[in-house]
């Protein structure tokens, strides 16, 4: 038996780590391009179909893996401090390299040469030697999760008041802060003039055309506007769509009646909006230079997506509303950003919503006249869709 230990050693032998190498054909970002281009000798490419591996410029791939690790790593160069939330940050998944390396590649690199390099990092683990790994942290992401996390771990409703150093409001004020500088940053503030449509509806349980005032589908009284994703039970906010069948879409979603009647107002004085429609695209992972403007848009673009589920009613617990609630509450009262509402885009079909911080006082009838309010129905744009036959039903 002595010898077949012998034997079973052999098989337990450690795999090789990989020194095949690749050509440049296979990696689709000209900054990790750049990057990998001092480490590139003459050889011939492992990942090239084989009557087409004549020498070439070839990389190792080890050396794509450790400098997509160093990327991810932010190079070295350290975040800001996230803002520190004292509860509910205690349940960090350690970082998983392989899986990071995935997430981040998958529209990088050829899937085969993605395949060798978590195979590199799952065998340098299985050699002993793990591959270093410390996940550039984002701070204002981290500070979004970590207030996201404290919210729900202790039903946190924050007071207006209490500004004191290291108190809660404190810290939610230094992220609304950031978060602002980003908004700022990157010119997400837009102008729109009087006359943009805006759509609202019901739904109804039958065609009859409602004949809306301005009073029944503008804005609720703070005594019937319930909570929801943007804001707290109590606190008006106009939503609507720029197209009819954006609010058909939205409205519908939640509510199984067969008809969805919609109605038009018009803006009637300038406005100012957050646009969280057309975030930009985030710069490269691999582009060393703009790392910090990449967490930003990364940040934009996760908190937009947030926003853009279901504003209604969707089964989740009230708590978890709250961090968008307080982002919501702090641009509608930020006199720096001084905007009057959120434009973003519906979940359900893409198209463009607006979130308005306007009361129903701010709702006009169709004889208003322009300067007056901030919105003001449209006369004869009221229409009933049958969602099952789609068939209109339209004032003329
Ligand atoms: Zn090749």
């Amino acid at each position: 038996m002595e010898s077949a230990d012998g034997d079973d050693g052999a098989a337990y032998r450690k795999p090789a780590v990989d020194d095949r190498a690749l050509c440049f054909a296979h990696i689709h970002d000209r900054y990790l391009d750049e990057e990998l281009r001092g480490a590139a000798f003459e050889g011939r490419c492992a990942f090239c179909p084989e009557d087409a591996r004549g020498p070439a410029q070839v990389v190792l791939v080890g050396r794509l893996a450790d400098t997509v690790l160093f990327a991810l790593s932010g190079y070295g160069c350290p975040a800001d401090a996230p803002v520190e939330w004292p509860h509910g940050d205690s349940h960090k998944v350690p970082p998983d390299p392989a899986q990071a390396v995935a997430e981040a590649c998958e529209p990088v690199l050829d899937t085969d040469v993605l395949k060798a390099v978590q195979d590199y990092i799952d065998r340098r683990e299985w050699d002993g030697d793990p591959v270093a790994y410390m996940p550039r942290s984002s701070a204002v992401r981290d500070s979004w999760e970590g207030l996201c996390r404290t919210v729900a771990a202790r039903d946190l409703d924050l007071p207006d008041s209490d500004p004191s150093p290291g108190s809660d409001r404190d810290r939610l004020e230094s992220l609304m802060g950031r978060i602002a500088g980003i908004v700022r940053g990157e010119n997400l503030v837009m102008r729109i003039e009087p006359g943009v449509k805006i759509w609202r509806g019901r739904m109804r349980s039958d065609k009859t055309l409602p004949g809306y005032r301005a009073a029944d589908i503008g804005s609720v009284p703070p005594e019937r506007a319930a909570e929801n994703r943007m804001s707290r039970a109590g606190v008006p906010l106009f939503y609507g769509s720029a197209a009819a069948g954006t609010a058909v879409v939205e409205i519908s979603a939640r509510d199984g009646r067969p008809f969805a009647a919609v109605a038009a107002f018009e803006t009637t004085r300038p406005l100012r909006l957050l646009d969280l429609v057309d975030i930009p695209e985030p710069p490269s992972l691999f582009d060393r230079r703009h790392a910090a403007r990449r967490d930003s848009l990364v940040f934009l673009r996760d908190f937009a997506r947030d926003l853009s589920r279901p504003v209604f009613y969707d089964g989740r617990k009230h708590r978890d509303y709250r961090p968008t609630q307080y982002l919501t509450d702090y641009f509608r009262q930020s006199a720096e950003l001084d905007v009057d509402g959120i434009r973003f885009r519906s979940a359900h079909n893409g198209g463009v919503n607006y979130a308005l911080f306007v009361d129903a006082t701010q709702c006009l009838e169709p004889d208003a006249v322009d300067g007056q309010g901030t919105l003001r129905l449209i006369e004869g744009s009221e229409r009933v869709e049958d969602l099952d036959r789609s068939h209109v039903t339209q004032a003329v």
